[in-house]
Formats: C-alpha cells, sequence, structure tokens
C-alpha cells in the first residue's frame, strides 16, 4: 500500500486536524491519543511519510525511539502508573488503523483495567489535563 497523505496522522502533523501536544522535536511529535486505552496514552510519529516500521528510515526509527523514552518518562513521573506498554502495529493484520508509523505508550494501573482499545472518544478537557500534567515531567 502507498503512503496516503490524507492519513489522520498527516493531517496532524500538517496541522490541518487539532491534537493534544506533549513533545515535539525536528523529526518527531508526541500527542494524546483522543481514544485512551488508559489515562494518559499516547502516540510518538516521525515527521516522515512512513505507513509502518519497513518504511521509516533507522534516523526516524532512533529519533522516535529517543521521543518515546523521554515521554515514557515523564508519563511515569506525572501519572504514576504502575507499568508502561511500548507498543507498535505494522499493518491491519496486526491491528493497525492509522496508515502513518506511530509508537504507542500504554501506562496502565494496577487497581484499574484497560479498556477496550480504540472504542471511546475522551472528552477533550480530560485530555487537555493529563497533557499538561506529563509536559510538566518532560525532562
Ligand atoms: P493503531 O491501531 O496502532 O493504528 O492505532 C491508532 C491509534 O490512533 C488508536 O489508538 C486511535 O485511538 C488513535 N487515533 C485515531 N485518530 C486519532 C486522532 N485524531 N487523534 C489522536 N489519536 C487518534
Amino acid at each position: 500500500m502507498a503512503y496516503n497523505k490524507d492519513n489522520v496522522f498527516a493531517q496532524i502533523l500538517r496541522g490541518e486536524m487539532p491534537s493534544h501536544p506533549i513533545f515535539e522535536d525536528e523529526k518527531t511529535y508526541a500527542f494524546m491519543d483522543i481514544m485512551p486505552a488508559s489515562s494518559g496514552h499516547t502516540l510518538v510519529i516521525p515527521k516522515s511519510e512512513a505507513e509502518n516500521i519497513f518504511e521509516l528510515s533507522p534516523g526516524y526509527v532512533g529519533a522516535v525511539a529517543k521521543t518515546t523514552k523521554l515521554v515514557a518518562a515523564a508519563i511515569k513521573k506525572a501519572l504514576r502508573p504502575s507499568g508502561i506498554i511500548i507498543t507498535q502495529l505494522n499493518g491491519p493484520d496486526a491491528g493497525q488503523t492509522v496508515f502513518h508509523y506511530h509508537m504507542h505508550i500504554i501506562p496502565v494501573y494496577s487497581e484499574k483495567p484497560m479498556k477496550v482499545h480504540m472504542n471511546k472518544t475522551e472528552n477533550k478537557e480530560a485530555l487537555e489535563l493529563t497533557a499538561i500534567a506529563i509536559k510538566k515531567r518532560l525532562g
């Protein structure tokens, strides 16, 4: 499948669709997942046209990994989860639904079961409050 420039994350990168930003640098952008599996679920994307790991250049793989670590550390400090899942899906059969490469950072809370992935849009105020708490803890 060829990269589709109209995918939702490409639109977010171009500023054509709103998002709740956490962090941005030259090669990456981190923002809140609007249908979070748990409070603090964040996505990290490359500023590069790549659908999946196979299309992403090594420089961007490294940049996404670096941002993922930075943001995961901020989530750990801000939200105190008991664990953090970091995962990335390639292809529809793997469950990928947005075809711009992205890393999921999903905090896990021992006292709260995880929600079913992608079934409910969180309200904007809740997402923004969580984003503010995480941003305060970025190094
Ligand atoms: P995947 O199944 O790995 O392709 O994950 C796609 C993720 O993107 C899901 O967790 C969705 O909740 C999330 N998502 C879809 N649209 C948006 C959006 N406009 N802003 C933020 N997250 C989104």
